[in-house]
């Protein structure tokens, strides 16, 4: 069976501007081929046993031979695989995507492409430069300062460009940028004439600046701009906003430190990321299923005489569903049960298996979540189900069965482990660089932060970071181990902290 290629325009970095057919692409990928310049965040679409190959250019490497990417591609759809060729910006433009296919071709392998945001329209967009605009320019151009890194010979004549009146946006010409300037000057434009530089665009390091074709290498040098940027030439660049949209959001620039784990994380990140903060992620904590075979088999085959189950989190809901459908496969196995969850995201995770929750606490604490229940007046002598991790409530259980007078069984599926966060490549970075702020979304991730930070004090690193709690329990933790909480959420949910870490790092 011969296997396919699509070649994926990955766009220019925000992992948002990813087309939906692209996300499809990465999704059914069997091998995912990627570079430097696709932003690795997209890997995180690929299925867990996809293979993901780099082919890009590492610290004291060159990049791989178009001949062995090409044999790569080949090699894995001969094997009967749906590979995806990922490649920055638009496969098309300045990508090579067509010296790819050659090798597709003359090896018979079917393949498609599927195009991307080009890395100029990007820069353009996120910088607030309209590339065409009427009465000041109505052509634009692609140019490249070198078709190929090795080769220090320009390949465009720039100075036959000077004088077209089209917009120039320009790729790869930071390591010849004093000639191609001068090459413009020599084609005739004016040393007035307006240009812009946006490195990094998209991203939250996103650095740009403008200035006239004069002086443009004197403000590139000054500002310590290189690449990967785009060069944009022409008078459409004094309609520049004052500042970039995307440069003047709220978190712009900001390194937030957040704990690296699925689901509500990613939310967090997502929330963060749109508002322009440099998001690292962090393994703070590990979730481990932890399946104890004779207890579970003891509660499913009880599993209809529980008049409430309860959740406190998603962890639990996935585990818990994962085993009822393995053990039933029907959803009626629960019988009448109600069911009750600490908060908002315990929720959301039981409504993906299509059932309402019965019970939210206004407060999202187990605390609230036991008062809760038992104001129901519905636990005297009956049979409630905890589903929890090992740092399980036992204050929830207990309020439950004191105050309340229920039967309590409790079934625990997952760990919470700490992670030595410390010795990962981005813990090296926080150490040593710092952070704007780090955001503590439980108390298991300030344990864990603790345990890995050891003696640090932060005295010797530019950047000394702010504690960010997300609700009383976290704090309580924080203030356990003599953090400071230098803001919190008002309320228990993610929107709350994020809005929390804006005001807090408001200048
Ligand atoms: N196929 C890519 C271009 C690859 S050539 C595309 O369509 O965008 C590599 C060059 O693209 C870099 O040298 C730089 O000039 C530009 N580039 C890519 N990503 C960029 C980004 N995020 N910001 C600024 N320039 C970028």
């Amino acid at each position: 069976m011969k296997g396919t290629v699509q070649l994926v325009g990955a766009g220019p970095g925000d992992p948002g501007l990813l087309t939906i057919k692209a996300k499809d692409c990465l999704e059914q990928a069997d091998v995912v081929v990627y570079d430097h310049l696709a932003n690795s965040r997209l890997l995180e679409y690929c299925r867990a046993d996809a293979e993901r190959i780099f082919v890009g250019k590492e610290a004291g490497r060159h990049t791989l031979p178009q001949e062995t990417i090409g044999a790569c591609l080949v090699e894995h759809a001969q094997a009967g695989k749906r590979v995806v060729r990922l490649k920055g910006g638009d496969p098309f433009v300045f990508g090579r995507g067509g010296e790819e296919i050659e090798s597709l071709r003359s090896a018979g392998i079917p393949f498609e492409i599927v195009p991307g945001v080009t890395a100029a329209l990007a820069a353009a967009a996120y910088t607030g430069i309209p590339l065409s605009q009427r009465g000041h320019s109505s052509a634009i151009t692609f140019l490249t300062g070198h078709e190929d890194p090795s080769k220090q010979n320009l390949t465009v004549d720039f100075a036959a460009h000077a004088g077209t009146g089209a917009t120039l946006c320009i790729y790869m010409g930071m390591g010849q940028l004093p000639r191609i300037a001068q090459e413009l000057l020599n084609g005739g434009l004016s040393p007035e004439t307006p240009a812009a530089v946006v490195q990094w665009a998209t991203l939250p390091r996103q650095h740009s600046l403008v200035s006239t074709l004069g002086t443009l290498v004197e403000s590139v040098e000054s500002a310590g701009l290189g690449a990967p940027s785009i060069i944009i030439v022409g008078e459409v660049v004094k309609l520049r906003e004052q500042q970039s949209w995307f440069e003047a959001g709220p978190l712009f620039g900001k390194r937030v430190v957040v704990t690296r784990a699925r689901e509500q994380s990613a939310s967090l990140a997502g929330q963060l990321a749109a508002l322009g903060a440099e998001v690292m992620e962090l393994p703070f904590i590990e979730v481990k299923k932890v399946l104890d075979p004779t207890l579970i088999s003891e509660v499913l085959a009880d599993i209809a005489q529980f008049e409430w189950l309860v959740f406190t989190s998603s962890n639990g809901v996935n585990a818990f569903f994962e085993l009822l459908m393995k053990a039933y496969g029907d959803i009626r196995c629960l019988g009448p049960a109600r069911i009750a969850v600490v908060g908002k995201a315990t929720e959301k995770a039981l409504n993906r298996y299509h059932i309402k929750a019965d019970l939210v606490p206004g407060t999202h604490t187990g605390d609230a979540l036991g008062a809760a229940m038992i104001a129901t007046d519905s636990m005297e002598s009956t049979r409630v189900l905890v589903i929890t991790g090992n740092r399980n409530r036992p204050d929830l259980v207990q309020k439950l069965e004191h105050e309340g007078g229920a039967i309590v069984d409790t079934l625990p599926l997952y760990q919470t482990d700490s992670c030595a966060w410390q010795e990962t490549a981005e813990g090296q970075q926080l150490l040593q660089e710092g952070a704007d702020a780090i955001l503590f979304t439980s108390s298991s991730t300030v344990d864990s932060f603790v345990q890995g930070l050891q003696q640090q004090d932060w005295s010797s690193t530019a950047l000394i970071p702010k504690y960010g709690s997300i609700g009383p329990l976290t704090r309580d933790t924080l203030e356990a181990n003599q953090l400071p909480i230098d803001f919190e959420a008002s309320k228990i949910s993610v929107k709350s902290l994020v809005k929390a870490c804006c005001k807090a790092l408001a200048n």
